[in-house]
């Protein structure tokens, strides 16, 4: 997924030239992994553009910097503004995605991060389908990954960590040099967790079931909860249940839902065909509602959408 680059990146502030937008190689995050991000999308509606959701993505990053003690130096009111004077400014009227990260700047070394400077950045550039638009169309194949989710005891799973990234960059790399095209983590007690960057569902007997995040050590997804209130409007039963990796071998569709990726059916796991192995109805019709929705072309979820002009 190369990088569109645009005219400028909000750093600590200021709107900085996208190649002047960069960091000393003693910049503590990029030793430790000790930063928190987050990942937004944009959308052109028939009112111009609009994040989605933006305020509950910035309030997961200010809760994602509490759970690690960063100091964000902003509050969430100024990032809302920063992110959308930047994508204002950078004319991204057909959408974009969005990434801002709260980071340890440069200045001291060591694991004490506590002496820290903390550094803001956001950066925002014109992104396709993250898993192809073959897979939101026809559904993706799905591998049970070899490595773990983390435990919540060893990192906060609540919290959106740069560090803990490489976990999923492993497990995404097993997947694809496997053949398949994304993977999905077990919670040290076995249990279904999520995927690298999303949150998983099954579709049984015409309700839909996930895990239960926090005993899941997953993340807490916005996408999901969108989708959760799709599915409850739709007169749709949503339940949050434990699942082993059987249970998404024998469900009636299977689909993943996070900002990336949006939401896209899963056709195979482990080389099991999931029901048919087309996207099944349940997941069809979620899918073509949250779509509409973040074009802003259902009423009723209007207020998801936060217009950058
Ligand atoms: N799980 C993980 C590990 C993620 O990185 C993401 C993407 N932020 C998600 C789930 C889905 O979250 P959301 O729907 O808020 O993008």
């Amino acid at each position: 997924m190369p990088i569109t680059p645009t005219d400028t990146i909000w750093m600590n502030g200021e709107l900085v030239p996208w190649d002047q937008a960069t960091v000393h190689v003693l910049t503590h995050t990029l030793h430790y992994g000790s930063g928190v991000f987050e990942g937004i999308r944009a959308y052109p509606t028939p009112a111009g553009v609009a994040v989605f959701r933006l305020t509950e993505h910035i309030d997961r990053l200010v809760t994602s910097a509490k759970i690690l003690m960063l100091e964000c130096p902003f509050s969430r009111d100024e990032l809302v503004a920063a992110t959308k004077t930047l994508v204002r400014e950078n004319r991204l009227d057909e959408g974009c995605y969005i990434r801002p990260l709260v980071y340890l700047g440069y200045g001291e070394m060591g694991l004490n991060p506590l002496p820290c400077t903390v550094d803001v950045s956001i950066a925002a550039w014109p992104w396709g389908t993250y898993l192809g638009d073959e897979g939101v169309a026809n559904g993706i194949r799905l591998k049970v990954s070899s490595w773990q989710r983390h435990d919540p005891n060893a990192v906060p799973t609540a919290a959106k960590v740069t560090g803990m990234y490489v976990n999923s960059s492993l497990a995404k790399m097993e997947a694809i040099k496997a053949g398949y095209d994304e993977a999905v983590l077990l919670a040290p007690d076995g249990h279904v967790s999520e995927c690298t960057g999303e949150n998983i569902f099954v579709v049984r007997d015409g309700h839909l079931v996930t895990p239960p995040v926090s005993d899941a050590g997953a993340l807490a997804g916005i996408t999901l909860r969108s989708v959760k209130t799709i599915a409850h409007d739709l007169g749709l039963e949503v339940t949050h249940e434990t699942l082993l990796r059987t249970d998404l071998y024998t469900a009636d569709e299977a689909f993943l839902t996070g900002t990336a990726a949006e939401v896209v059916p899963i056709r195979e796991v482990d080389d099991r065909v999931v029901g048919d192995g087309q996207p099944g109805p349940v997941t069809t019709q979620i899918q073509q509602v949250y779509f509409a929705a973040v074009r802003g072309e259902v009423d009723r979820y209007k207020d998801w959408l936060e217009y950058v002009e």
